[in-house]
Protein backbone atom coordinates (compact mmCIF):
# COMPACT_ATOMS: atom_id res chain seq x y z
CA UNK A 1 0.00 0.00 0.00
CA UNK A 2 1.17 3.38 -1.02
CA UNK A 3 0.96 6.49 1.52
CA UNK A 4 2.23 10.00 1.29
CA UNK A 5 4.51 10.46 3.52
CA UNK A 6 2.94 13.92 4.37
CA UNK A 7 -0.08 11.66 5.81
CA UNK A 8 2.18 9.90 8.18
CA UNK A 9 2.76 13.37 9.46
CA UNK A 10 -0.73 14.00 9.49
CA UNK A 11 -1.58 11.06 11.15
CA UNK A 12 0.74 11.02 13.68
CA UNK A 13 -0.22 14.64 14.47
CA UNK A 14 -3.68 13.79 15.07
CA UNK A 15 -2.51 10.86 17.35
CA UNK A 16 -0.17 12.82 19.65
CA UNK A 17 -3.01 15.37 19.71
CA UNK A 18 -5.22 12.53 21.30
CA UNK A 19 -2.82 10.97 23.50
CA UNK A 20 -3.21 9.65 25.78
CA UNK A 21 -6.75 8.71 24.41
CA UNK A 22 -6.34 6.49 21.31
CA UNK A 23 -7.01 8.79 17.66
CA UNK A 24 -8.78 6.94 14.69
CA UNK A 25 -9.24 8.41 11.33
CA UNK A 26 -8.91 6.40 7.53
CA UNK A 27 -8.04 6.81 4.47
CA UNK A 28 -9.16 7.06 1.11
CA UNK A 29 -7.64 6.06 -2.06
CA UNK A 30 -8.20 3.86 -5.22
CA UNK A 31 -5.69 0.62 -5.96
CA UNK A 32 -3.64 0.64 -3.11
CA UNK A 33 -2.89 4.21 -3.04
CA UNK A 34 -4.10 6.63 -0.38
CA UNK A 35 -4.97 10.01 -1.97
CA UNK A 36 -6.96 11.31 1.04
CA UNK A 37 -6.70 11.68 4.45
CA UNK A 38 -9.63 12.00 6.83
CA UNK A 39 -8.59 12.17 10.75
CA UNK A 40 -11.89 11.62 12.58
CA UNK A 41 -12.77 12.17 16.34
CA UNK A 42 -12.36 8.98 18.89
CA UNK A 43 -16.20 8.96 20.35
CA UNK A 44 -14.91 6.86 23.18
CA UNK A 45 -12.73 9.28 23.93
CA UNK A 46 -10.46 6.24 25.49
CA UNK A 47 -6.95 5.17 25.94
CA UNK A 48 -8.28 1.53 25.46
CA UNK A 49 -10.82 1.56 22.46
CA UNK A 50 -11.83 3.86 19.80
CA UNK A 51 -14.91 4.51 18.14
CA UNK A 52 -15.74 6.61 14.84
CA UNK A 53 -18.52 9.23 15.48
CA UNK A 54 -21.62 8.22 13.80
CA UNK A 55 -22.61 11.85 12.23
CA UNK A 56 -19.11 12.17 11.02
CA UNK A 57 -18.40 8.32 9.64
CA UNK A 58 -21.34 8.98 7.60
CA UNK A 59 -20.04 12.12 6.43
CA UNK A 60 -16.87 11.20 5.45
CA UNK A 61 -18.50 7.89 3.79
CA UNK A 62 -19.91 10.05 1.82
CA UNK A 63 -17.28 12.25 1.40
CA UNK A 64 -15.12 9.74 -0.23
CA UNK A 65 -17.76 8.50 -2.57
CA UNK A 66 -17.79 11.89 -3.90
CA UNK A 67 -14.62 11.63 -4.70
CA UNK A 68 -14.94 8.32 -6.42
CA UNK A 69 -12.55 6.27 -4.23
CA UNK A 70 -12.64 3.73 -1.91
CA UNK A 71 -12.17 3.20 2.10
CA UNK A 72 -8.79 2.20 1.50
CA UNK A 73 -7.69 2.21 5.26
CA UNK A 74 -8.58 2.23 8.95
CA UNK A 75 -6.22 3.47 11.14
CA UNK A 76 -5.89 3.93 14.86
CA UNK A 77 -3.57 4.85 17.40
CA UNK A 78 -2.10 2.24 20.77
CA UNK A 79 -0.84 4.42 23.21
CA UNK A 80 0.34 1.96 25.39
CA UNK A 81 0.74 -1.19 23.70
CA UNK A 82 2.46 -2.21 20.01
CA UNK A 83 1.15 -1.71 16.50
CA UNK A 84 -0.85 -5.22 16.78
CA UNK A 85 -4.26 -5.57 16.43
CA UNK A 86 -5.64 -6.25 19.85
CA UNK A 87 -8.67 -8.78 19.91
CA UNK A 88 -10.75 -5.83 20.87
CA UNK A 89 -9.91 -4.40 17.77
CA UNK A 90 -10.48 -8.28 15.61
CA UNK A 91 -13.95 -8.06 17.28
CA UNK A 92 -15.08 -4.82 15.98
CA UNK A 93 -13.52 -5.03 12.42
CA UNK A 94 -16.49 -3.98 9.78
CA UNK A 95 -14.61 -3.55 6.55
CA UNK A 96 -12.97 -6.64 6.11
CA UNK A 97 -11.80 -4.90 2.52
CA UNK A 98 -10.09 -2.31 3.92
CA UNK A 99 -6.33 -2.24 5.61
CA UNK A 100 -5.79 -1.79 9.14
CA UNK A 101 -3.55 0.29 9.95
CA UNK A 102 -2.12 1.26 13.56
CA UNK A 103 0.01 3.74 15.19
CA UNK A 104 1.79 2.65 18.04
CA UNK A 105 3.04 5.23 20.59
CA UNK A 106 4.39 3.44 23.32
CA UNK A 107 7.72 4.63 22.66
CA UNK A 108 7.04 8.12 21.97
CA UNK A 109 10.71 8.61 20.45
CA UNK A 110 10.11 5.86 17.83
CA UNK A 111 6.24 5.66 16.86
CA UNK A 112 5.90 2.68 15.04
CA UNK A 113 3.13 2.71 11.80
CA UNK A 114 2.44 -1.09 11.06
CA UNK A 115 -0.89 -2.29 8.23
CA UNK A 116 -3.08 -5.31 8.28
CA UNK A 117 -5.04 -7.05 5.99
CA UNK A 118 -6.96 -9.84 8.15
CA UNK A 119 -8.82 -12.94 6.87
CA UNK A 120 -12.58 -14.54 7.55
CA UNK A 121 -12.34 -16.51 10.07
CA UNK A 122 -14.80 -20.15 9.83
CA UNK A 123 -14.51 -21.59 13.06
CA UNK A 124 -16.27 -19.39 14.90
CA UNK A 125 -17.13 -20.17 18.61
CA UNK A 126 -18.59 -18.23 21.56
CA UNK A 127 -15.07 -18.39 23.11
CA UNK A 128 -13.48 -16.15 20.38
CA UNK A 129 -16.61 -14.45 19.14
CA UNK A 130 -14.13 -12.51 16.45
CA UNK A 131 -15.21 -13.03 13.06
CA UNK A 132 -12.16 -11.86 11.39
CA UNK A 133 -8.42 -13.18 12.26
CA UNK A 134 -4.83 -13.82 11.71
CA UNK A 135 -3.68 -10.63 10.52
CA UNK A 136 -1.17 -10.47 8.35
CA UNK A 137 1.41 -7.02 8.45
CA UNK A 138 1.17 -5.34 4.37
CA UNK A 139 4.06 -3.29 3.84
CA UNK A 140 3.56 0.48 3.89
CA UNK A 141 5.53 2.28 0.86
CA UNK A 142 5.56 6.01 1.99
CA UNK A 143 5.87 7.91 -0.97
ZN1 LIG B 1 -6.37 -1.19 18.73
Amino acid sequence: MQIPKSFKETMLKHALENYPNECCGVLGGLNNTATAHYPMQNAANSPYRYEFEGKEHIEVSRQIEASNSELMCIYHSHTGSEAQLSDTDLRLITYPDSYYLIISLMNLDQPDFRAYKVQELSGWTNDSPATYGNPIEEFIDWV
